[in-house]
């Protein structure tokens, strides 16, 4: 029997199956013990420090026995906790993205995802260098500057080179004023050295989800393709570090699984990285099964209700408070809503899940990935959220600053990035208002910019962004960055 160690390079050690059946025993047990949920509510709340404020996060049993608490005052309690850590870390900002659906060839058999093999009446596509560069200046055209390339795994159609020269191709485009400035890559496990290769392509993020933790499930869920390989899934996001990848990007599909089981196994994921590589994921993402072409969310029986859908939100940032938490559109509008003050710090917007979905008028549903709940354009996204009090952001500085890893972690760790979020975000919002906005999304947007520029507390830093939000405004000069 495999023993728990959070630091073995070894799947069933570090995602051990006996330690998780222990940590949900004890989380059931405990689940009414209010010294103990007192104590442990304690232990996450912010701490002011000489250089910001400092959160201590949780581990994965003192999390799971938040998660089982039923209490209703406590349950209270812990979402104004995860807002309260919410607010100290990442504000009122919430950064955007959209998916970028590269190639749906794909030679696994994952029983939830309507891109397996066997699925001989979905219309196979995989874009080429030209219908790239089209969805890039649609994308552009709407207004991300990050985005996060998707593809299924097929050596024959989709080997690495193929990724290598669609991320070239994605940062080559200069479009008006638009550009494409932060790649996340979410593509199946791979070699030490592809992820060398995907790191010198200048990647942000390396997304990879977990699907489910539970090996038995896994084995079931992914019955034939290179993915039915449980440990080399799930060891992925070592091998990327190992290929200087510095920020990894991990989650699982809720439903599949037992709650429980997922919400332990993530975090000792995240303990596991923290443990090996000195620094913890980079985000974590939280999706759940979703109607699609030939898959019918309702034969997985764990599926979630909305209200435990947004405890485990909650959990997540209580436990990993450095961490950046993102929802896409597979949520409809409701629940994002509240997600966000919860702990999401990143949406997706004005979505289409299929291959070449930004280029067709119509939002194509025969061939998407999962179906879209959130259907807004991006522009109703950007009103949507301000209307909400947040402040939406474009910003990418970090990477191209070379903050990433454990220099990113570190300046997150001392509330030093704060200095930089703020600013980035009204001036990447300036950019999107005078570039790609409707009149009223730009009316409410420049006088939200004008409100916030006055929390910036550093006096230099506030009247630099002040300047040029101006030259944003009056010129065609962009990409400023703190
Ligand atoms: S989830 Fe990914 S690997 Fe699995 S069938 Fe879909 S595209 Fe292929
Ligand atoms: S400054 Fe860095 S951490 Fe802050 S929003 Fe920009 S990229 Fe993210």
């Amino acid at each position: 029997m495999a023993i728990y160690d959070p630091k073995s390079l070894t799947a069933e050690e570090f995602i051990n199956h006996e330690e998780i059946l222990e940590t949900i025993r004890y989380a059931e047990e405990n689940k009414h013990n209010l010294p103990l949920i007192d104590s442990i509510l304690e232990k996450a709340r912010p701490q002011k420090t000489a250089t910001g404020v400092h959160c201590a996060g949780l581990s994965h049993r003192e999390a799971s026995v938040l998660l089982a608490c039923d209490i209703p005052e406590k349950v209270e309690e812990m979402y104004r906790l995860a807002e309260e850590i919410k607010l100290a870390f990442y504000g009122n900002r919430i950064v955007i993205f959209a998916p970028l659906y590269l190639s749906n060839y794909c030679v696994n058999g994952c029983v939830y995802c309507p891109y397996h093999a066997k699925n001989k009446h979905i219309t196979r596509k995989k874009l080429t260098q030209d219908e790239v560069r089209a969805e890039v200046i649609a994308l552009q055209d709407l207004g991300h500057k990050r985005l996060a390339i998707e593809s299924g795994e097929d050596p024959v159609n989709n080997p690495i080179e193929y990724i290598l020269e669609c991320i070239k191709t994605i940062y080559s485009i200069k479009h008006k004023n638009g550009a494409i400035r932060r790649v996340n890559v979410n593509i199946a496990a791979t070699t030490v050295e592809n992820y060398r290769k995907l790191k010198e392509a200048g990647i942000g993020t390396y997304i990879l989800f977990q699907e489910t933790y539970h090996k038995q499930s896994y084995l079931e869920l992914h019955p034939v393709g290179p993915k039915h390989d449980y440990a080399y899934h799930t060891e992925a996001m070592d091998r990327a570090m190992e290929g200087g990848i510095d920020d990894v990007g991990l989650g699982v599909l809720f439903g599949l699984e037992r709650y429980q089981y997922e919400f332990a196994g993530l975090l000792m994921h995240a303990e596991h990285l923290e443990a090996v590589h000195g620094v913890g994921p980079h985000t974590i993402s939280v999706p759940r099964v979703k109607r699609a072409d030939d898959i019918d969310p309702d034969v997985f029986d764990n599926g979630l209700s909305d209200e435990l859908f947004k405890k485990i939100i909650a959990c997540i940032r209580i436990a990993v408070p450095y961490t950046g938490m993102i929802i896409s559109t597979r949520e409809s509008q409701a629940v994002r809503e509240k997600a966000l003050k919860l702990g999401i710090s990143q949406v997706s917007g004005g979505s289409r899940t299929s291959v070449g979905g930004y280029t067709e008028e119509e939002r194509p549903h025969d061939s998407e990935q999962f179906e879209v709940s959130d259907q807004r354009t991006l522009d109703e996204v950007i009103r949507w959220l301000m209307d909400q009090g947040e402040i939406p952001s474009f910003c990418t500085a970090c990477y191209r600053e070379g903050r990433t890893g454990d220099r990113f972690m570190s300046l997150c760790k001392s509330g030093q990035i704060l200095n930089c979020c703020h600013p980035n975000a009204l001036m990447t919002l300036a950019e999107y208002l005078v570039d790609y906005a409707s009149e009223d999304t730009k009316r409410v947007g420049m006088a939200l910019i004008e409100r916030e520029l006055e929390k910036i507390p550093r006096e230099n830093v506030r009247e630099i962004a002040r300047e040029h939000i101006q030259e944003i405004y009056h010129s065609n000069r962009r990409d400023f960055r703190f």
